[in-house]
């Protein structure tokens, strides 16, 4: 069976010093790379550009694709939500929300499936009409530790999935997670629905009400999937997804 060519958005960033001081570089972290292709996909690192519209290139390499990735980074630009910048919101990529929700236009038009890790779950949840907390401390009753600042390899807090998700079938009713977020989910798109919580009530886990090969995670699998089966159990769902029609 040929393998699934599975997109992963990249981020775009300056260099602040030495030779390319000024100049900016794409990447995405390798962990995303290596753990797909750890579940049989192959991966394809897409750039957010500084000149061009995202429309100029997303939709021919999306043509080819039989998955999109939404990968982990900086904070949603509020203003997509309807909000003012809070007083903690942290550094906006708005070259990456403007590519990720083309990316998603595209995605979501030829029905192929679409992962969302950490800030992949927040943006999806934007782009369907959702809305953001910018900071924990405007949750008022986070009480878990949700911004690790030890190594993301290790699990953190539990927790606990909904019966007959997807995520129930591959973590159980609990497990425990890596989590290194500030930033959470006030309203959750109309078309999407909550199937994994932390102790505190905190959404950590979304999957699309009709379109059962969307789904996301507010944690970083990609950084456990190496030791731990189940987060490379969840790379190997995403990816056998992707071996399909699309929907
Ligand atoms: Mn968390």
């Amino acid at each position: 069976m040929k393998k699934p060519l599975i997109v992963i958005s990249g981020g775009i960033e300056r260099y602040e010093s030495g030779l390319f001081s000024g100049h900016h570089r794409v990447f995405a972290v390798a962990n995303y790379s290596e753990s797909i292709l750890r579940a049989g996909g192959v991966p394809i690192i897409v750039p957010p550009t500084m000149s061009f519209e995202p429309s100029d290139y997303v939709d021919e390499i999306l043509e080819t694709a039989d998955g999109l990735l939404l990968t982990g980074g900086n904070d949603v630009d509020p203003f997509l939500y309807g909000e003012e910048p809070h007083p903690k919101l942290g550094e906006l990529m708005i070259q990456k929300d403007r590519m990720e929700f083309a990316l998603l236009d595209r995605a979501f038009a030829r029905g192929i499936p679409i992962f969302g890790i950490c800030r992949g779950l927040q943006i999806l949840n934007v782009y369907l009409g959702g809305t953001l907390y910018q900071d924990l401390s405007e949750h008022p009753d986070v009480r878990v530790l949700h911004e690790y600042r030890s190594d993301l390899s290790i699990a953190g807090h539990s927790v606990n999935t909904v019966k007959g998700s997807q995520l129930n079938t591959i973590f159980g009713d609990e497990y425990r997670v890596n989590s290194a977020h500030h930033q959470i989910i006030k309203n959750l798109a109309p078309d999407l629905m909550a199937t994994a919580h932390a102790k505190d009530g905190v959404i950590e886990g979304i999957e699309h009400k009709i379109r059962s090969n969307v789904f996301a995670v507010q944690w970083h699998p990609e950084m456990m999937s190496r030791h731990d089966s189940k987060m490379a159990e969840l790379f190997q769902v995403f990816v056998r997804l992707c071996q399909k029609e699309p929907l």
